[in-house]
């Protein structure tokens, strides 16, 4: 049988099922695990149709993602050898443009349209990490690994440890592991990810990182989890449904109903587009402050 990289996902989902039956059991069994540890069949069915969601948009997008590498794979700076040490710097590389594309998406609310599905569940388990969206491949997840190409990775090796990168992070969703000692210093570990997960005002906004959480130090996004702040899991402007097709669009529509509503600028509207995504303007009408403005000076 020949293997697919793109189909890395599929080829694992099996042990990603059986860690989720594992997880599912001890914490009902023992019930010294908080609320939103706990399993429900709303929220697991609805992750397990976003995972499917997601590898309809991976499909679809890959029809059209494969001729772009494939194009720019032609104007490469260097040919590089498939050995392990090339795959180890690959990884790497890919883990440190994975950290700007996880920072970019929770400050660019194009991008937060699609990484919201990932956040909105008030409940973190292994069962989150299949909650994805179908639309990454419209906020541009694929424009972030072009370097790669460019340089002279082969697009097959980078889609794949793309796939594998996402791979080692579902392991990184689940309340039953506190810490793991000398590995929380470089790797992106459940204790770590619970706080990138988290809302309270202590930990929001911090641990981007994929595999590695170096990169969080090194540009001042790291926050430990606390023994005193409880994480509280979900989004800001929380969302109250179990309904895939609502998980996957609600940030859509409410950024267009922002971006073309009426009495905005035409800064404001490109704003709510490229801005962050809790950021309104100071005013409903915000054509009339800047009116104003223009009268002051
Ligand atoms: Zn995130
Ligand atoms: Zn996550």
């Amino acid at each position: 049988m020949e293997f697919h990289a793109q189909l890395i996902l599929l080829y694992l989902s099996p042990v990603f099922f059986a860690f989720i039956a594992v997880e599912w059991y001890v914490i009902a069994k023992q019930r010294c695990y908080s609320q939103s540890a706990s399993y429900s069949w709303t929220d697991t069915v609805s992750n397990g149709i976003l995972a499917g969601f997601h590898e309809i948009g991976d499909a679809a997008a890959a029809i059209f993602v494969v001729v772009i590498y494939d194009t720019l794979f032609e104007f490469r700076l260097f040919d590089i050898p498939s050995t392990v040490l090339t795959f180890s710097l690959l990884f790497v590389l890919q883990d440190f443009l994975y950290y700007w594309f996880h920072r970019a998406s929770h400050n660019i609310r194009w991008m937060w349209c699609s990484h919201v599905v990932h956040h909105s569940s008030e409940t973190l388990n292994f069962s989150t990490a299949m909650r994805q969206s179908l639309t990454y491949p419209i906020s541009g997840m694929w424009v972030f690994w072009l370097p790669l190409v460019i340089i002279g990775f082969q697009p097959k090796m980078v889609v794949a440890i793309v796939l594998v990168n996402l791979a080692v992070q579902f392991f990184i969703h689940t309340q039953v592991v506190r810490k793991l000692g000398w590995l929380e210093v470089f790797f992106n570990t459940p204790s770590h990810h619970r706080v990138h997960h988290a809302k309270n005002p202590e930990y929001l906004e911090h641990n981007f990182g994929g595999t590695l959480i170096i990169w969080d130090k090194i540009f001042g996004t790291f926050v430990p989890e606390r023994d005193d702040v409880e994480c509280v899991y979900g989004i800001p402007r929380q969302i109250d449904t179990h309904n895939p097709l609502t998980l996957t669009f609600h940030e859509w529509r409410d950024m267009f109903r922002d971006t073309f509503g009426p009495k905005k600028s035409l800064r404001n509207r490109i704003r709510h587009v490229f801005g962050h995504p809790e950021w309104q303007p100071a005013s409903d009408d915000d054509t009339r402050v800047e009116a104003a403005d223009g009268r002051d000076s």
